[in-house]
């Protein structure tokens, strides 16, 4: 089967994004916002004109259903004569079971359903995002694009939690997540750096939420996430690694509740929490008070101790990619995580580090051992060439 048009939806809690390609070009992309409550449709073309700006009635912004009948109307008035001839969907989690896309048929609609204790918070909307779809494109194939699918080459070493393996057997494992982005990166290396390609090479995903993952010829070796996204870096919110028997104190002495906690450490924590101004990182950069320079230091350090982790047990490095809306945007998060890394052969080029990364760009000396670039991620191109691959197959 020939697949010209791809739709790739990302549906969340309360808003679906979606972008549309032909072949690998990217030819429009929007989202809806605010679903359940006053929603608003935006979409745009490549050449930025607008398609589509406008609040949702009440009706339409019922659920994902009714929502993708106002990105069906949107894609008509783009163009009258589109036909999409497949969906490509980004499911966080697909479990152990999952090291690669799959192509969604009842069955395996039915087991996915499944996975979603494993990510409450993600899981059921994106497969809410795929029945939405079934019904908007009838007889149209739909392929999930797993977040945790690229972590499957991990190790037992580096899967498992140290605790009684029955558990690992139930499924409590590292899964890792951010695997669209990981897995874009480890493919666009052989466009841009390919001398570092099939190389050892640490990439820091940064953007509201964050992981690093080593990648040894183009797989991923380990992770920072873990069972939970909650696991790993600090975050916009998250705190990231934290000792469990800080939960078991918060819940026996201070009479929290698990759900208290849960949300304590994930939407109260992370640069929020230790900042006390903002999780967004261009209000702690533009601020001036110590909080905020203490919380982006602490920020630094926490991905500077993951990646001595992840080069030692890679045992080398030729590369760090840094990506992510602050990894491509932030030269000072760049500047602070390199600094004093030249034991390791890493010497930034701090002219060329001034730059975004609205492309692939280098910012270590042409004398750096290793090399260090910010690389624009580009997950939706990953799930739709994933989509393509399978219903081509
Ligand atoms: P998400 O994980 O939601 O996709 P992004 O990858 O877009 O998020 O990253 C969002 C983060 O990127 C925010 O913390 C934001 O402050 C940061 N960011 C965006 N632009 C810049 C910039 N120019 N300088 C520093 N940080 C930036």
């Amino acid at each position: 089967m020939t697949i010209e048009t791809i739709l790739v939806l990302n549906a969340g809690s309360s808003s679906i994004k979606f972008q549309l390609f032909k072949g690998e070009e990217s030819v429009l992309s929007g989202q809806i916002d605010g679903l359940g409550a006053s929603a608003w449709i935006k979409g745009k073309s490549a050449e930025g004109v607008t398609i589509m700006d406008r609040a949702l009635s009440e009706e339409e912004a019922q659920n994902h259903n009714t929502a993708l009948q106002v990105i069906l109307a949107l894609l008509k008035e783009f163009d009258p004569n589109l036909e999409v001839d497949a969906i490509g969907h980004r499911v966080v989690h697909g479990s152990s079971k999952y090291s690669a896309p799959v192509l969604v048929t009842e069955e395996v609609a039915a087991e996915l359903e499944t996975f979603n204790p494993l990510a409450p918070l993600h899981n059921p909307h994106n497969l809410a995002g795929i029945a939405g779809a079934k019904a908007a494109f009838p007889g149209k194939p739909n392929v999930a694009c797993f977040d945790t699918a690229f972590h499957r080459t991990q190790e037992f070493k580096n899967e498992a939690y140290a605790i009684p393996t029955k558990y690992y057997d139930e499924g409590i494992r590292r899964y890792g997540m951010h695997g669209q982005s990981f897995h874009y990166i480890a493919e666009e290396l052989h466009n841009v750096a390919p001398e570092v390609a099939n190389g050892k090479v640490v990439v820091a995903h940064l953007g509201n939420g964050a992981s690093m993952c080593a990648i040894e010829n183009g797989k991923s070796v380990t992770t920072t996430m873990g069972f939970t996204p909650v696991d790993g870096l600090a975050m916009g919110t998250r705190s990231g690694l934290i000792d469990p028997g800080v939960i078991f104190y918060l819940i026996e002495n201070k009479g929290m509740s698990a759900k208290e906690v849960a949300n304590l450490l994930n939407k109260e924590s992370g640069m929020k929490g230790l900042s006390g101004i903002s999780q967004d990182m261009r209000d702690l950069e533009n601020s001036d008070s110590p909080d905020a320079k203490r919380a982006l230091d602490y920020y630094d350090n926490r991905i500077k101790r993951e990646l001595g982790a992840l080069v030692a047990v890679m045992g080398g490095l030729d590369a760090i990619v840094f990506t992510g809306g602050i990894g491509e945007n932030s030269s000072q998060t760049r500047a602070g995580v390199c600094k004093g890394l030249e034991f390791l052969g890493v010497e930034i080029d701090e002219e060329a580090n001034k730059a975004r990364a609205k492309e692939a760009i280098t910012i270590s000396k042409g004398s750096s051992k290793v090399k260090v670039m910010a690389i624009p991620t580009n997950e939706e191109a990953m799930i739709a060439r994933q989509t393509r691959a399978i219903c081509e197959a």
